[in-house]
């Protein structure tokens, strides 16, 4: 059988320069390619040591660290599917997560907030798992040893487990698998001209798949070295630029960039590529960055069921407001509302097929994200150009990305709802300059004597879900404009938003 673990390209990195540094902190501590292997061999050993097998899963929850690579690494190694959830996840989003997953290990920081004991299921075991490795699984895998021969799979093995909101609000587990991992990491690598001479200024978290599969996974693939940030702070960026070659972010970071009178030409001297994703990057955006560094930010589009379908070129034409082109062996079609194939220019749904899409969502036998031709269904909407760029125009989806994190309205509206002063709620995102979009909360109250507060609804949010999906605005309605089947008109809400703003 072929190599065909992802783990596979620690090993050639190993093999072609062990002592090379592959992780730098911003202490200066530095980790080589040889430590994490030793480390991961470490980590598989201890994962056998609790008796997983091929295909057991691994949901793990914790800060980012260099160690928290090499748990990832090794649960791949070992056969396991890896799970990152958010940091930021509160037990309610926890609960419904590890129900629908059945991890066998549940790996969280030290000082976690505790969870019910109805959060976690029975069969799962719960360690913890500190930024330097420390905790109850630290102690199980001391002393076990460093060498671990890594599990044979197939290439369409599950190599990782993302959870992504459905349009429904209920998240869906995407299975990814190793030769997706894989493909996309060499594909990137070679597409982006990435070599042992960069340094990857890493800055995004890694519990998605833009900063663990595309970020990380590239460095990993092409001997790049990391510099490693636990997350992004403009200041510590511009501290760290003029030592770094590439910078991957979203449109957020790009924003508050920009707006740091620290950021010109001579900073990012020794910068060859921007990188932006996960969200529109405005043309304005673009043009202003250009405008501060000479930089021409390449922007690319990808989403978690299928990684990277589109780039700009590296040393062609980078195209404001474009996704750029499909990447190799990438189809994309942009279809009618019958399901027909569109020429160049109409505007339809996004539809693609190729080595990176997932395979199957957990649980769910036959998703309606499918096409009968194997296309999947992005949910977002966009023309081809005549040279074959890719421009998105809109999503099809009820989805509102803040700051890069995905928000999927009815999760807040059913938390929301369950207030007993509140009859209904509705959910939209609105601009916001900093987050390209935030959420907005409608309600409608039960008794119109005695609506809830908006600081009720916000603190009723952010007792249950992550901070980047508490509503920024709460706004008390007595009724909601309707269609003739009773369903919430979002777009006249969106109007009806634009109209007070102004
Ligand atoms: P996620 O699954 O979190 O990666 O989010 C994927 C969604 O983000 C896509 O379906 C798009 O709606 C959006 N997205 C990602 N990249 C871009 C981009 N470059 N421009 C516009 N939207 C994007």
């Amino acid at each position: 059988m072929p190599k065909c673990n992802f783990y596979s390209l620690l090993e050639a990195r190993v093999a072609a320069h062990a002592s090379g540094v592959f992780i730098e902190l911003e202490t200066g501590e530095i980790y080589t390619a040889e430590w994490l292997d030793h480390l991961c061999g470490r980590y598989a050993n201890a994962l056998r040591l609790l008796g997983y097998a091929a295909g057991d899963r691994v949901a793990v929850q914790v800060e980012k660290s260099a160690h928290a690579f090499a748990i990832y690494l090794a649960c791949l190694r070992a056969g396991l599917c890896y799970m990152p959830i958010n940091i930021a996840y509160r037990s309610v989003e926890l609960a419904y997560l590890l129900t629908d997953a059945q991890p066998a290990l549940l790996l969280r920081e030290l000082n976690a907030e505790a969870l019910p004991d109805e959060a976690v299921p029975r069969t799962t075991k719960l360690l913890s798992f500190g930024i330097e490795g420390e905790g109850t699984f630290a102690s199980l895998a001391e002393g076990l040893d460093t060498s671990f021969q890594t599990v044979e799979v197939a290439e369409a093995a599950p190599a990782a487990l993302l959870y992504t909101s459905g349009t429904t609000g209920r998240p869906k587990g995407a299975l990814i698998s190793h030769g997706a991992l894989s493909y996309t990491a060499q594909t990137l690598s070679k597409l982006w001209g990435f070599s042992s001479l960069d340094v990857l200024l890493h800055t995004l978290p890694i519990f998605h798949s833009h900063g663990l599969f595309i970020s990380f996974n590239v460095a990993l693939a092409s001997g790049a070295r990391l510099f490693l940030q636990s997350k992004f702070d403009a200041a510590r960026v511009l501290a760290a630029i003029a030592r770094s070659t590439v910078f991957m972010g979203v449109p957020t970071y790009y924003h508050r960039l920009i707006a740091s009178p620290s950021l010109e030409p001579h900073v990012c001297r020794n910068m060859r590529l921007f990188i932006s994703g996960s969200a529109p990057l405005s043309v304005s955006m673009h043009r202003d960055f250009e405008a501060r560094t000479g930089h021409r930010i390449l922007e690319r589009y990808g989403l978690t069921e299928a990684m990277i379908l589109c780039s700009n070129p590296l040393n062609g034409q980078r195209r404001a407001g474009s996704v750029g082109l499909p990447l190799p062996r990438v189809d994309l079609r942009i279809a009618g509302e019958q399901g027909e194939a569109l020429c160049s220019g109409r505007i339809g749904m996004i539809e693609a097929r190729g080595p990176a899409l997932f395979s199957s969502y957990l649980n769910e036998q036959a998703p309606g994200e499918f096409t009968a031709d194997g296309f999947f269904r992005t949910g977002d909407t966009g023309r081809l150009d005549e040279d074959g760029y890719l421009w998105i125009t809109g999503r099809a989806k009820d989805l509102i990305i803040s700051g890069g994190y995905n928000v999927y309205p009815a999760e807040i509206e059913a938390v929301i709802d369950e207030m007993p002063s509140v009859k209904e709620a509705a959910v939209v995102g609105a601009p916001h300059a900093d987050f390209g979009e935030c959420v907005v909360a409608f309600v409608i109250p039960a008794d119109t004597r005695l609506p809830p507060s908006p600081d009720d609804v916000i603190q009723r949010v952010k007792q249950h879900l992550a901070n980047y999906k508490v509503p920024k605005q709460v706004i008390v309605m007595d009724d909601f404009p309707r269609n003739a089947m009773g369903k919430v008109l979002k777009k006249e809400l969106r109007i009806a938003l634009a109209d007070r703003s102004e």
